[in-house]
Protein backbone atom coordinates (compact mmCIF):
# COMPACT_ATOMS: atom_id res chain seq x y z
CA UNK A 1 0.00 0.00 0.00
CA UNK A 2 1.07 3.36 -0.92
CA UNK A 3 2.11 5.96 2.42
CA UNK A 4 -0.19 8.41 1.04
CA UNK A 5 -3.59 8.93 -1.63
CA UNK A 6 -2.60 12.16 -2.67
CA UNK A 7 0.91 13.66 -2.56
CA UNK A 8 0.66 17.67 -3.60
CA UNK A 9 3.08 19.66 -4.70
CA UNK A 10 2.94 23.38 -3.43
CA UNK A 11 1.46 24.92 -0.81
CA UNK A 12 -0.21 28.00 -2.38
CA UNK A 13 -4.08 28.66 -1.68
CA UNK A 14 -4.47 25.84 -5.00
CA UNK A 15 -2.65 23.40 -3.30
CA UNK A 16 -3.52 23.82 0.46
CA UNK A 17 -7.25 24.34 -0.58
CA UNK A 18 -7.20 20.36 -2.19
CA UNK A 19 -5.04 18.99 1.09
CA UNK A 20 -7.49 20.59 3.52
CA UNK A 21 -10.46 19.11 1.22
CA UNK A 22 -8.78 16.12 0.70
CA UNK A 23 -7.97 15.23 4.39
CA UNK A 24 -11.54 16.31 5.33
CA UNK A 25 -12.57 13.21 3.44
CA UNK A 26 -9.96 10.52 4.85
CA UNK A 27 -7.60 10.68 2.18
CA UNK A 28 -4.02 10.34 3.57
CA UNK A 29 -2.50 13.54 2.03
CA UNK A 30 1.01 14.41 1.95
CA UNK A 31 1.67 18.63 1.44
CA UNK A 32 5.08 19.74 -0.16
CA UNK A 33 6.05 23.35 0.07
CA UNK A 34 9.73 24.08 -1.11
CA UNK A 35 9.79 27.67 0.52
CA UNK A 36 6.91 28.96 3.11
CA UNK A 37 3.21 28.34 2.71
CA UNK A 38 1.96 30.85 0.34
CA UNK A 39 5.07 32.42 -0.10
CA UNK A 40 4.25 32.21 -4.04
CA UNK A 41 1.54 34.20 -6.12
CA UNK A 42 -0.80 33.41 -3.06
CA UNK A 43 0.32 36.32 -0.88
CA UNK A 44 0.57 38.35 -4.22
CA UNK A 45 -2.88 38.92 -4.77
CA UNK A 46 -5.22 42.07 -4.23
CA UNK A 47 -6.65 40.33 -2.06
CA UNK A 48 -10.24 40.12 -2.87
CA UNK A 49 -12.71 37.73 -2.88
CA UNK A 50 -14.65 39.16 -6.21
CA UNK A 51 -17.03 38.09 -8.82
CA UNK A 52 -14.67 39.96 -11.14
CA UNK A 53 -16.99 42.78 -12.33
CA UNK A 54 -14.50 42.76 -15.75
CA UNK A 55 -15.29 39.18 -16.65
CA UNK A 56 -18.73 40.18 -17.46
CA UNK A 57 -17.39 42.40 -20.23
CA UNK A 58 -15.70 39.49 -21.74
CA UNK A 59 -18.90 37.26 -20.96
CA UNK A 60 -16.92 34.46 -18.51
CA UNK A 61 -20.93 34.52 -16.96
CA UNK A 62 -19.56 30.85 -15.58
CA UNK A 63 -16.84 31.82 -13.57
CA UNK A 64 -18.52 35.14 -12.96
CA UNK A 65 -21.14 33.23 -10.97
CA UNK A 66 -19.07 31.28 -9.11
CA UNK A 67 -16.95 33.79 -8.23
CA UNK A 68 -19.74 35.65 -6.61
CA UNK A 69 -21.60 32.92 -4.53
CA UNK A 70 -17.92 32.01 -2.96
CA UNK A 71 -17.97 35.53 -1.69
CA UNK A 72 -20.54 34.66 0.78
CA UNK A 73 -19.43 30.94 1.53
CA UNK A 74 -15.65 32.25 2.54
CA UNK A 75 -17.75 35.13 4.38
CA UNK A 76 -19.31 32.69 6.40
CA UNK A 77 -16.56 30.15 6.94
CA UNK A 78 -13.82 32.13 7.42
CA UNK A 79 -15.33 35.70 9.53
CA UNK A 80 -12.17 36.66 11.18
CA UNK A 81 -10.27 36.76 7.78
CA UNK A 82 -12.45 37.96 5.09
CA UNK A 83 -14.95 41.16 5.58
CA UNK A 84 -17.29 42.85 3.76
CA UNK A 85 -15.90 45.80 1.11
CA UNK A 86 -17.45 48.05 -0.89
CA UNK A 87 -16.11 49.14 -3.88
CA UNK A 88 -16.81 52.77 -5.67
CA UNK A 89 -16.37 52.90 -9.26
CA UNK A 90 -16.41 56.68 -10.53
CA UNK A 91 -18.38 57.21 -13.97
CA UNK A 92 -15.74 58.58 -16.35
CA UNK A 93 -18.17 59.20 -19.56
CA UNK A 94 -15.15 59.16 -22.02
CA UNK A 95 -14.19 55.64 -21.05
CA UNK A 96 -17.55 54.11 -20.40
CA UNK A 97 -21.20 55.09 -20.52
CA UNK A 98 -22.99 54.85 -17.29
CA UNK A 99 -25.17 53.08 -18.71
CA UNK A 100 -23.45 49.95 -19.10
CA UNK A 101 -21.85 50.45 -15.94
CA UNK A 102 -25.19 50.02 -14.15
CA UNK A 103 -26.24 46.92 -16.33
CA UNK A 104 -22.90 45.07 -15.66
CA UNK A 105 -23.94 46.08 -12.05
CA UNK A 106 -27.76 44.36 -11.86
CA UNK A 107 -26.28 41.27 -13.30
CA UNK A 108 -23.48 41.33 -10.45
CA UNK A 109 -26.48 41.29 -8.27
CA UNK A 110 -28.12 38.97 -9.44
CA UNK A 111 -26.31 36.47 -10.97
CA UNK A 112 -24.48 34.88 -7.82
CA UNK A 113 -26.68 34.61 -5.19
CA UNK A 114 -26.50 36.89 -2.24
CA UNK A 115 -27.99 37.28 1.31
CA UNK A 116 -25.85 39.45 3.22
CA UNK A 117 -24.00 41.49 1.24
CA UNK A 118 -26.17 44.68 0.09
CA UNK A 119 -27.03 45.35 -3.32
CA UNK A 120 -24.97 48.08 -5.73
CA UNK A 121 -26.12 51.64 -5.61
CA UNK A 122 -25.66 55.09 -7.13
CA UNK A 123 -23.42 57.79 -5.63
CA UNK A 124 -23.61 61.58 -5.71
CA UNK A 125 -19.91 61.87 -5.37
CA UNK A 126 -20.47 65.62 -4.31
CA UNK A 127 -22.60 64.38 -1.03
CA UNK A 128 -20.89 61.12 -0.51
CA UNK A 129 -17.67 61.01 1.51
CA UNK A 130 -16.66 59.00 -1.48
CA UNK A 131 -16.37 62.19 -3.15
CA UNK A 132 -14.25 64.00 -1.14
CA UNK A 133 -10.48 62.61 -1.95
CA UNK A 134 -11.42 62.54 -6.20
CA UNK A 135 -11.01 65.20 -8.28
CA UNK A 136 -14.18 67.67 -8.54
CA UNK A 137 -14.84 66.56 -12.36
CA UNK A 138 -16.32 62.84 -11.36
CA UNK A 139 -19.73 63.69 -9.96
CA UNK A 140 -21.06 60.59 -9.90
CA UNK A 141 -20.27 56.58 -9.10
CA UNK A 142 -21.83 53.05 -8.48
CA UNK A 143 -20.61 51.40 -5.19
CA UNK A 144 -21.53 47.78 -5.07
CA UNK A 145 -20.25 44.86 -2.74
CA UNK A 146 -17.43 42.67 -3.06
CA UNK A 147 -15.09 41.18 -0.39
CA UNK A 148 -11.31 41.46 0.97
CA UNK A 149 -9.07 38.93 2.30
CA UNK A 150 -6.23 38.14 4.09
CA UNK A 151 -4.75 36.06 1.57
CA UNK A 152 -1.60 34.70 2.91
CA UNK A 153 -3.26 33.76 6.24
CA UNK A 154 -6.27 31.73 3.82
CA UNK A 155 -3.36 29.48 2.70
CA UNK A 156 -1.85 28.92 5.99
CA UNK A 157 -5.40 28.34 7.85
CA UNK A 158 -6.37 25.92 4.73
CA UNK A 159 -2.85 24.05 5.90
CA UNK A 160 -3.50 24.39 9.14
CA UNK A 161 -7.30 22.87 8.52
CA UNK A 162 -5.67 19.96 7.00
CA UNK A 163 -3.18 19.17 9.44
CA UNK A 164 -5.76 19.01 12.11
CA UNK A 165 -7.08 16.65 9.63
CA UNK A 166 -4.50 14.70 9.27
CA UNK A 167 -2.61 15.42 6.79
CA UNK A 168 1.37 15.82 6.45
CA UNK A 169 2.53 19.06 6.00
CA UNK A 170 6.59 19.55 4.58
CA UNK A 171 7.51 23.13 3.96
CA UNK A 172 11.12 23.96 2.69
CA UNK A 173 10.93 21.08 1.14
CA UNK A 174 10.90 19.75 -2.62
CA UNK A 175 10.20 16.30 -4.21
CA UNK A 176 13.56 15.83 -5.75
CA UNK A 177 12.83 12.53 -8.03
CA UNK A 178 9.72 11.27 -9.04
CA UNK A 179 9.66 7.17 -10.74
CA UNK A 180 6.05 6.55 -12.11
CA UNK A 181 4.74 3.35 -11.44
CA UNK A 182 1.57 1.92 -10.14
CA UNK A 183 2.23 4.41 -7.45
CA UNK A 184 4.46 7.44 -7.90
CA UNK A 185 7.88 6.83 -5.60
CA UNK A 186 8.84 10.24 -4.08
CA UNK A 187 12.40 11.53 -3.45
CA UNK A 188 12.16 14.20 -0.75
CA UNK A 189 14.59 16.61 0.10
CA UNK A 190 13.86 18.69 3.21
CA UNK A 191 16.71 20.68 4.66
CA UNK A 192 19.52 18.70 4.27
CA UNK A 193 17.51 15.24 4.87
CA UNK A 194 16.32 12.51 2.29
CA UNK A 195 13.34 10.46 2.87
CA UNK A 196 11.85 8.31 0.00
CA UNK A 197 7.68 7.88 0.14
CA UNK A 198 5.07 6.88 -2.23
CA UNK A 199 1.62 8.21 -3.41
CA UNK A 200 -1.23 6.43 -5.31
CA UNK A 201 -2.07 10.14 -6.82
CA UNK A 202 0.31 13.35 -7.36
CA UNK A 203 -1.15 16.89 -7.58
CA UNK A 204 0.80 19.54 -9.58
CA UNK A 205 -0.46 22.75 -7.61
CA UNK A 206 2.86 24.68 -8.03
CA UNK A 207 1.47 27.78 -9.41
CA UNK A 208 4.05 29.66 -12.06
CA UNK A 209 6.27 26.50 -11.33
CA UNK A 210 4.38 23.79 -12.77
CA UNK A 211 5.70 24.14 -15.92
CA UNK A 212 9.03 23.17 -14.41
CA UNK A 213 7.49 20.48 -12.39
CA UNK A 214 5.50 19.03 -15.36
CA UNK A 215 8.90 19.19 -17.40
CA UNK A 216 12.09 19.01 -15.52
CA UNK A 217 10.45 16.71 -12.42
CA UNK A 218 7.83 14.60 -13.84
CA UNK A 219 8.73 14.76 -17.14
CA UNK A 220 5.39 14.88 -18.94
CA UNK A 221 5.60 15.10 -22.70
CA UNK A 222 4.43 18.57 -24.61
CA UNK A 223 4.58 22.01 -22.84
CA UNK A 224 1.53 22.90 -20.69
CA UNK A 225 -0.83 25.31 -21.74
CA UNK A 226 0.03 27.66 -19.48
CA UNK A 227 0.97 31.36 -19.69
CA UNK A 228 2.57 33.32 -17.00
CA UNK A 229 1.60 36.81 -16.52
CA UNK A 230 3.11 39.39 -13.62
CA UNK A 231 0.98 41.57 -11.75
CA UNK A 232 2.86 44.10 -9.23
CA UNK A 233 0.95 46.99 -6.33
CA UNK A 234 2.18 49.26 -5.01
CA UNK A 235 1.62 50.77 -1.42
CA UNK A 236 1.32 54.18 -0.30
CA UNK A 237 -0.25 56.27 2.33
CA UNK A 238 -3.41 56.45 2.67
CA UNK A 239 -5.13 58.40 0.25
CA UNK A 240 -8.48 58.76 1.88
CA UNK A 241 -10.36 57.92 4.77
CA UNK A 242 -12.88 56.19 4.66
CA UNK A 243 -12.96 52.11 4.35
CA UNK A 244 -14.36 51.66 1.12
CA UNK A 245 -12.03 50.90 -2.14
CA UNK A 246 -12.06 52.24 -5.37
CA UNK A 247 -12.02 50.29 -9.22
CA UNK A 248 -10.29 52.86 -11.39
CA UNK A 249 -11.54 52.71 -15.11
CA UNK A 250 -7.70 53.20 -16.69
CA UNK A 251 -7.71 54.61 -20.55
CA UNK A 252 -5.93 51.07 -21.90
CA UNK A 253 -9.29 49.14 -21.04
CA UNK A 254 -8.10 48.01 -17.46
CA UNK A 255 -9.08 48.50 -14.42
CA UNK A 256 -7.21 49.59 -11.36
CA UNK A 257 -7.94 48.92 -7.84
CA UNK A 258 -7.24 51.87 -4.69
CA UNK A 259 -8.23 49.71 -1.42
CA UNK A 260 -7.67 50.68 2.36
CA UNK A 261 -4.86 48.79 3.26
CA UNK A 262 -3.35 47.53 6.68
CA UNK A 263 -5.49 51.27 8.09
CA UNK A 264 -2.77 54.01 7.64
CA UNK A 265 -2.22 52.87 3.66
CA UNK A 266 -3.54 52.56 -0.04
CA UNK A 267 -3.17 48.99 -1.69
CA UNK A 268 -2.66 50.06 -5.74
CA UNK A 269 -3.01 47.37 -8.47
CA UNK A 270 -2.64 45.93 -10.40
CA UNK A 271 -0.44 45.36 -13.64
CA UNK A 272 -0.70 42.71 -16.24
CA UNK A 273 2.58 41.96 -18.08
CA UNK A 274 3.87 38.70 -19.84
CA UNK A 275 6.66 36.89 -18.40
CA UNK A 276 8.88 34.42 -18.96
CA UNK A 277 11.45 34.85 -16.14
CA UNK A 278 12.00 32.29 -12.48
CA UNK A 279 8.70 33.10 -10.89
CA UNK A 280 10.37 33.94 -7.53
CA UNK A 281 12.56 36.40 -9.48
CA UNK A 282 9.76 38.64 -10.45
CA UNK A 283 9.81 42.34 -9.30
CA UNK A 284 7.90 45.49 -9.68
CA UNK A 285 9.65 47.62 -12.15
CA UNK A 286 9.72 51.26 -12.19
CA UNK A 287 7.16 51.61 -15.64
CA UNK A 288 4.88 49.29 -13.30
CA UNK A 289 4.80 52.06 -10.59
CA UNK A 290 4.98 54.80 -12.82
CA UNK A 291 1.71 53.09 -14.48
CA UNK A 292 -0.07 52.32 -11.45
CA UNK A 293 0.66 56.46 -10.12
CA UNK A 294 -0.69 57.89 -13.52
CA UNK A 295 -3.98 55.64 -13.13
CA UNK A 296 -4.29 56.72 -9.63
CA UNK A 297 -3.71 60.86 -10.39
CA UNK A 298 -6.52 60.81 -12.90
CA UNK A 299 -8.94 60.09 -10.35
CA UNK A 300 -8.09 61.29 -7.22
CA UNK A 301 -7.24 65.34 -6.27
CA UNK A 302 -3.52 64.40 -4.17
CA UNK A 303 -1.06 63.61 -7.03
CA UNK A 304 1.27 60.55 -6.58
CA UNK A 305 4.57 59.87 -7.79
CA UNK A 306 7.63 56.72 -7.04
CA UNK A 307 8.54 58.99 -4.44
CA UNK A 308 5.38 58.55 -2.41
CA UNK A 309 5.49 54.57 -2.81
CA UNK A 310 6.45 53.11 1.07
CA UNK A 311 6.10 49.19 -0.79
CA UNK A 312 5.52 47.23 -3.92
CA UNK A 313 5.36 43.33 -4.43
CA UNK A 314 4.60 41.85 -7.30
CA UNK A 315 3.31 37.74 -8.48
CA UNK A 316 3.29 35.68 -11.39
CA UNK A 317 -0.15 34.27 -12.35
CA UNK A 318 -0.17 31.19 -14.21
CA UNK A 319 -2.80 31.21 -16.38
CA UNK A 320 -4.13 28.75 -18.90
CA UNK A 321 -3.80 29.97 -22.04
CA UNK A 322 -6.79 30.30 -23.94
CA UNK A 323 -5.07 32.01 -27.17
CA UNK A 324 -6.19 35.38 -26.10
CA UNK A 325 -3.56 38.08 -27.64
CA UNK A 326 -3.55 40.51 -24.73
CA UNK A 327 -2.63 39.21 -20.96
CA UNK A 328 -5.40 40.84 -19.39
CA UNK A 329 -7.71 39.29 -21.68
CA UNK A 330 -6.11 35.95 -20.75
CA UNK A 331 -9.17 33.67 -18.77
CA UNK A 332 -8.77 33.59 -15.04
CA UNK A 333 -11.46 30.36 -15.17
CA UNK A 334 -8.64 27.52 -13.64
CA UNK A 335 -8.59 24.25 -15.50
CA UNK A 336 -7.63 20.51 -14.36
CA UNK A 337 -5.38 18.58 -16.41
CA UNK A 338 -5.36 14.76 -15.76
CA UNK A 339 -2.81 12.77 -17.36
CA UNK A 340 -3.88 9.02 -16.70
CA UNK A 341 -1.57 6.18 -18.89
CA UNK A 342 -2.85 2.53 -18.92
CA UNK A 343 -1.86 1.33 -15.06
CA UNK A 344 0.59 4.23 -14.37
CA UNK A 345 -0.33 6.58 -11.46
CA UNK A 346 -2.07 9.57 -12.36
CA UNK A 347 -1.20 12.95 -12.22
CA UNK A 348 -3.33 16.02 -11.86
CA UNK A 349 -2.00 19.54 -12.77
CA UNK A 350 -4.04 22.80 -11.87
CA UNK A 351 -3.76 25.49 -13.79
CA UNK A 352 -4.87 29.07 -13.36
CA UNK A 353 -7.95 30.19 -10.53
CA UNK A 354 -8.30 32.58 -8.40
CA UNK A 355 -7.98 33.01 -4.72
CA UNK A 356 -11.89 33.67 -4.71
CA UNK A 357 -12.43 30.02 -6.24
CA UNK A 358 -9.82 27.94 -4.50
CA UNK A 359 -12.62 26.02 -2.58
CA UNK A 360 -14.54 24.63 -5.71
CA UNK A 361 -11.08 24.38 -7.76
CA UNK A 362 -10.60 21.84 -4.64
CA UNK A 363 -13.98 20.22 -4.63
CA UNK A 364 -13.58 20.04 -8.53
CA UNK A 365 -9.93 18.56 -8.87
CA UNK A 366 -11.44 15.73 -6.31
CA UNK A 367 -14.32 15.18 -8.51
CA UNK A 368 -11.97 14.81 -11.43
CA UNK A 369 -10.33 12.27 -9.13
CA UNK A 370 -13.21 10.43 -8.36
CA UNK A 371 -12.41 7.48 -9.79
CA UNK A 372 -9.10 6.69 -8.17
CA UNK A 373 -10.47 7.43 -5.05
CA UNK A 374 -13.38 6.15 -2.35
CA UNK A 375 -17.18 7.95 -2.12
CA UNK A 376 -16.79 11.09 -0.16
CA UNK A 377 -19.32 14.06 -0.05
CA UNK A 378 -17.70 17.67 -0.04
CA UNK A 379 -17.98 19.06 3.02
CA UNK A 380 -15.86 22.52 2.87
CA UNK A 381 -18.91 24.61 2.31
CA UNK A 382 -20.05 24.86 5.49
CA UNK A 383 -17.17 23.75 8.08
CA UNK A 384 -15.21 27.00 9.60
CA UNK A 385 -11.38 27.40 9.33
CA UNK A 386 -9.31 27.54 12.10
CA UNK A 387 -10.64 30.48 14.77
CA UNK A 388 -13.59 30.83 12.46
CA UNK A 389 -16.15 29.23 14.29
CA UNK A 390 -18.47 32.40 14.85
CA UNK A 391 -20.66 34.06 12.59
CA UNK A 392 -19.70 36.87 10.33
CA UNK A 393 -21.57 39.35 12.09
CA UNK A 394 -19.82 39.06 15.58
CA UNK A 395 -16.67 40.56 14.56
CA UNK A 396 -17.23 43.83 16.61
CA UNK A 397 -18.75 41.32 19.89
CA UNK A 398 -15.33 39.18 19.68
CA UNK A 399 -12.82 42.29 19.78
CA UNK A 400 -15.44 43.20 22.61
CA UNK A 401 -14.86 39.97 24.30
CA UNK A 402 -11.40 40.03 23.54
CA UNK A 403 -10.61 43.34 25.06
CA UNK A 404 -12.69 42.56 28.43
CA UNK A 405 -11.21 38.95 29.02
CA UNK A 406 -7.70 40.95 27.90
CA UNK A 407 -8.17 44.74 29.28
CA UNK A 408 -4.46 45.70 28.88
CA UNK A 409 -5.31 45.04 24.96
CA UNK A 410 -5.47 48.41 22.94
CA UNK A 411 -8.68 48.62 20.49
CA UNK A 412 -6.71 48.20 17.50
CA UNK A 413 -4.69 45.20 18.14
CA UNK A 414 -7.94 43.18 19.99
CA UNK A 415 -9.19 43.67 16.16
CA UNK A 416 -5.99 42.67 14.68
CA UNK A 417 -5.60 39.89 16.87
CA UNK A 418 -9.39 39.19 16.47
CA UNK A 419 -9.03 39.20 12.55
CA UNK A 420 -5.90 37.21 12.17
CA UNK A 421 -6.87 34.40 14.74
CA UNK A 422 -10.52 34.70 14.87
CA UNK A 423 -11.28 32.26 18.48
CA UNK A 424 -7.73 31.05 18.55
CA UNK A 425 -6.38 34.12 20.43
CA UNK A 426 -6.74 32.73 23.74
CA UNK A 427 -3.76 29.97 22.35
CA UNK A 428 -1.67 33.63 22.22
CA UNK A 429 -2.92 35.34 25.19
CA UNK A 430 -3.56 32.63 27.81
CA UNK A 431 -3.05 33.55 31.22
CA UNK A 432 -1.58 37.01 30.67
CA UNK A 433 -2.57 40.06 32.62
CA UNK A 434 -0.63 42.51 31.41
CA UNK A 435 1.42 43.25 27.57
CA UNK A 436 4.64 42.07 29.85
CA UNK A 437 3.57 38.83 30.18
CA UNK A 438 3.42 38.48 26.54
CA UNK A 439 7.13 38.61 26.59
CA UNK A 440 9.07 41.01 24.29
CA UNK A 441 7.41 43.61 21.84
CA UNK A 442 8.92 43.93 18.90
CA UNK A 443 6.88 46.96 17.89
CA UNK A 444 3.33 47.41 16.41
CA UNK A 445 2.54 44.92 19.14
CA UNK A 446 4.13 41.96 17.93
CA UNK A 447 5.14 39.94 20.79
CA UNK A 448 7.07 36.97 21.20
CA UNK A 449 4.17 35.06 22.91
CA UNK A 450 2.81 35.28 19.14
CA UNK A 451 5.76 34.96 17.55
CA UNK A 452 6.17 31.66 19.72
CA UNK A 453 2.07 30.67 18.54
CA UNK A 454 2.94 31.27 14.67
CA UNK A 455 6.36 29.08 15.06
CA UNK A 456 4.40 26.25 16.75
CA UNK A 457 1.29 26.01 15.58
CA UNK A 458 1.56 27.80 11.70
CA UNK A 459 5.48 26.62 10.12
CA UNK A 460 6.60 30.32 10.61
CA UNK A 461 10.45 30.08 10.77
CA UNK A 462 12.07 33.24 9.25
CA UNK A 463 10.88 37.29 10.29
CA UNK A 464 9.51 37.28 6.53
CA UNK A 465 7.23 34.52 7.25
CA UNK A 466 6.40 36.68 10.08
CA UNK A 467 6.29 40.12 9.16
CA UNK A 468 4.68 40.07 5.94
CA UNK A 469 2.50 36.47 5.63
CA UNK A 470 1.50 35.06 9.05
CA UNK A 471 0.96 39.52 9.65
CA UNK A 472 1.21 42.44 7.81
CA UNK A 473 3.06 43.98 10.48
CA UNK A 474 6.39 44.25 8.68
CA UNK A 475 4.51 47.79 7.02
CA UNK A 476 4.39 49.36 10.73
CA UNK A 477 7.87 48.05 12.15
CA UNK A 478 11.03 50.30 11.69
CA UNK A 479 14.15 48.12 10.03
CA UNK A 480 15.84 47.89 14.00
CA UNK A 481 12.31 46.58 15.02
CA UNK A 482 12.42 44.10 11.79
CA UNK A 483 16.00 43.18 12.98
CA UNK A 484 15.45 42.37 16.73
CA UNK A 485 12.86 39.99 15.50
CA UNK A 486 15.40 38.06 12.90
CA UNK A 487 17.61 38.37 16.35
CA UNK A 488 15.00 36.59 18.12
CA UNK A 489 14.36 33.90 15.76
CA UNK A 490 18.09 32.84 15.49
CA UNK A 491 18.23 32.48 18.50
CA UNK A 492 14.95 30.06 18.91
CA UNK A 493 16.47 28.03 16.41
CA UNK A 494 19.96 27.90 17.97
CA UNK A 495 18.06 26.64 21.08
CA UNK A 496 16.06 24.79 19.07
CA UNK A 497 19.04 22.37 18.01
CA UNK A 498 20.91 22.15 21.00
CA UNK A 499 18.08 21.19 22.72
P1 LIG B 1 1.00 29.81 -5.68
O1 LIG B 1 0.42 30.63 -4.62
O2 LIG B 1 2.13 30.40 -6.45
O3 LIG B 1 1.49 28.47 -4.98
C1 LIG B 1 2.33 27.55 -5.59
C2 LIG B 1 3.32 27.09 -4.55
O4 LIG B 1 4.05 26.00 -5.07
C3 LIG B 1 4.34 28.14 -4.17
O5 LIG B 1 4.22 28.44 -2.79
C4 LIG B 1 5.67 27.51 -4.52
O6 LIG B 1 6.71 27.83 -3.61
C5 LIG B 1 5.33 26.04 -4.51
N1 LIG B 1 6.21 25.23 -5.36
C6 LIG B 1 6.57 25.47 -6.64
N2 LIG B 1 7.37 24.49 -7.09
C7 LIG B 1 7.51 23.61 -6.08
C8 LIG B 1 8.23 22.40 -5.93
N3 LIG B 1 8.96 21.88 -6.91
N4 LIG B 1 8.17 21.75 -4.75
C9 LIG B 1 7.44 22.26 -3.70
N5 LIG B 1 6.75 23.42 -3.81
C10 LIG B 1 6.78 24.07 -4.97
N6 LIG B 1 -7.25 36.11 -7.13
C11 LIG B 1 -8.35 36.54 -6.47
O7 LIG B 1 -9.26 35.75 -6.24
N7 LIG B 1 -8.49 37.82 -6.06
C12 LIG B 1 -7.55 38.76 -6.31
O8 LIG B 1 -7.72 39.91 -5.90
C13 LIG B 1 -6.41 38.37 -7.03
N8 LIG B 1 -5.46 39.28 -7.34
C14 LIG B 1 -4.34 38.88 -7.97
C15 LIG B 1 -3.37 39.85 -8.25
C16 LIG B 1 -2.17 39.47 -8.84
C17 LIG B 1 -1.14 40.49 -9.14
C18 LIG B 1 -1.94 38.11 -9.14
C19 LIG B 1 -0.63 37.70 -9.70
C20 LIG B 1 -2.92 37.15 -8.91
C21 LIG B 1 -4.13 37.54 -8.32
N9 LIG B 1 -5.14 36.61 -8.06
C22 LIG B 1 -6.27 37.00 -7.41
C23 LIG B 1 -4.98 35.22 -8.45
C24 LIG B 1 -4.46 34.36 -7.30
O9 LIG B 1 -3.51 35.06 -6.55
C25 LIG B 1 -3.83 33.08 -7.85
O10 LIG B 1 -4.73 32.45 -8.72
C26 LIG B 1 -3.49 32.09 -6.75
O11 LIG B 1 -2.78 32.70 -5.72
C27 LIG B 1 -2.70 30.93 -7.32
O12 LIG B 1 -2.43 30.05 -6.28
P2 LIG B 1 -1.55 28.75 -6.51
O13 LIG B 1 -1.68 27.93 -5.28
O14 LIG B 1 -1.93 28.12 -7.80
O15 LIG B 1 -0.07 29.30 -6.74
Amino acid sequence: MADFDIAIIGGGINGAGIARDAAGRGLRVLLVEQNDIGSGTSAASTKLIHGGLRYLAHGRFGLVRQALAEREVLLRIAPHLVRPLRLVLPVNRALRSPWLLQLGLFLYDRIGGRAILPPSARLDLAKDAAGAPLKPEFKEAFEFSDCWVDDARLVVLNVLDAAERGATVRTRARISQVERADVWRCTLDSEGRRARMTARILINAAGPWIGQVSEHLLRLPGKLPVRLVKGSHIVVRKLFEHDRGYVLQNSDRRIVFALPFEADYTLIGTTDREYSGEPSAATTTAEEIDYLCAAVNVYFRAQITAKEVVGVFAGVRALYDDGSSAPEDVTRDYRLLLDERGRAAPVLTICGGKITTYRRLAEAALHKLSHHLPDAPAWTAHAALPGGDFAHNEVDGMVLSVRTQWPFLSEPTARRLVRAYGTRVNAILGAARAMSDLGQNFGADLTAAEVQYLIAHEWARSANDILWRRTKLGLHMSKMQRDALSAFLAGQAARAVAG
